[in-house]
């Protein structure tokens, strides 16, 4: 080789030694902006671990508005507290109309679109048979038969009347109770998200206890779509055994693992089918439903529980969602 193309392979091997440090300080670089712009917080409401991320610059306050909202949903929908609007439909007397505020309005709305495209598999009234399944004692049991047969009278479309006008409901019982546990939280995931489009926030990634609520693009994956990763029921480690992938929209999962106990070798979990007043009995653990609204999945995905998978997946159709059984 002559002394030319000696020059230019020298001047190739700096060109790309040059071009391969560039390479990994602009990485390096994004990495680091990445991670001075992302900012999470996780509090605890709805009886179970909520946490936002948010990929943006100054989101502080963003995140004290969205947690301020989803505490006030907390605190209106929560059974446990008798402040909250629930008890005050719960400890009204039958025939009295008891004013409510939008977001109850708005979520008993969709509860009884749901109720009427489930064929009552989706259920608010469930309350006085849910409650009679207790979790949180020592050593819980099933309730007798005489106890569920009584309270499942008071369960169905008959135990509880809306008035959209004048923002009221009134209950046919005076021991007509509801629970919104599940469809609360996915509820309040989206009107989390709602409150951090309106402060500026243009990615962020909420999780309510399994209730997922994703919007932009994913400043962590190449496509910038979401990958929610489905844990395997009652696995130990929590691995994940599926993923779902997402632009934007919900993906929302019930699972019997999250609330149960044993008895005489039987488990009993949380989601009761309202046509026998027990823990339902489907051959999966875990329903995962994907649409654009989290409030509409979570509800979507505990009457998917009760209905079982085809008809789950019939019923999830109508609403443009998905579904996965684990
Ligand atoms: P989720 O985790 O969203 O499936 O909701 C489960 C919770 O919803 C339970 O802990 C109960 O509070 C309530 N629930 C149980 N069974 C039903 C039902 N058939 N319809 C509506 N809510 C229910
Ligand atoms: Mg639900």
């Amino acid at each position: 080789p002559n002394k030319k193309d000696f020059d230019t392979m020298r001047k190739l091997k700096v060109f790309f030694a040059v071009l391969i440090a560039a390479t990994l300080l602009l990485g390096i670089t994004y990495k680091g902006f990445l991670k001075s712009t992302e900012l999470e917080r996780t509090e605890f409401l709805f009886d179970t671990v909520c946490s936002i991320k948010v990929y943006s610059k100054d989101a502080k306050d963003a995140l004290v508005a969205a947690f301020d909202e989803a505490t006030q949903i907390h605190l209106l929908t929560n059974f446990f507290d008798q402040d909250s609007d629930v008890s005050k439909i719960n400890n009204a007397k039958s025939g009295e109309a008891v004013s409510v505020s939008p977001e109850i309005l708005e979520l008993l709305e969709l509860s009884e679109r749901i109720h009427s495209a489930s064929d009552g598999a989706f259920d608010i009234t469930i309350a006085p048979v849910a409650s009679l399944w207790k979790f949180d004692i020592e050593s819980p049991k099933p309730p007798s038969d005489e106890q569920i047969t009584a309270a499942l009278r008071l369960v169905g479309r008959d135990s509880l009347a809306l008035d959209k006008s004048n923002s009221t409901v009134t209950k046919s019982f005076d021991e007509t109770k509801i629970d919104l546990g599940g469809i609360a939280k996915g509820y309040a995931a989206d009107k989390v998200a709602e409150v951090l489009k309106s402060h500026g926030i243009d990615c962020a990634i909420i999780d309510f206890g399994g209730n997922i609520v994703a919007f932009g693009k994913n400043p962590k994956t190449d496509d910038g779509k979401w990958r929610i990763g489905l844990q395997s029921p009652f696995s130990p480690t929590g691995e994940f055994s599926k993923t779902v992938e997402i632009s934007s929209g919900a993906v929302v999962t019930s699972g019997t693992y999250q609330r149960f106990f044993e008895y005489e070798g039987e488990k009993y979990h949380h989601i009761i089918d309202p046509k026998t007043g027990k823990p339902s009995t489907q051959s999966f653990d875990s329903v995962t439903v994907t649409a654009e609204s989290a409030a509409l999945a979570d509800a979507l995905a505990t009457a998917a529980f009760v209905l079982g998978e085809e008809k789950g997946t019939a019923l999830v159709g109508e609403f443009q969602a998905t579904l996965e059984v684990l």
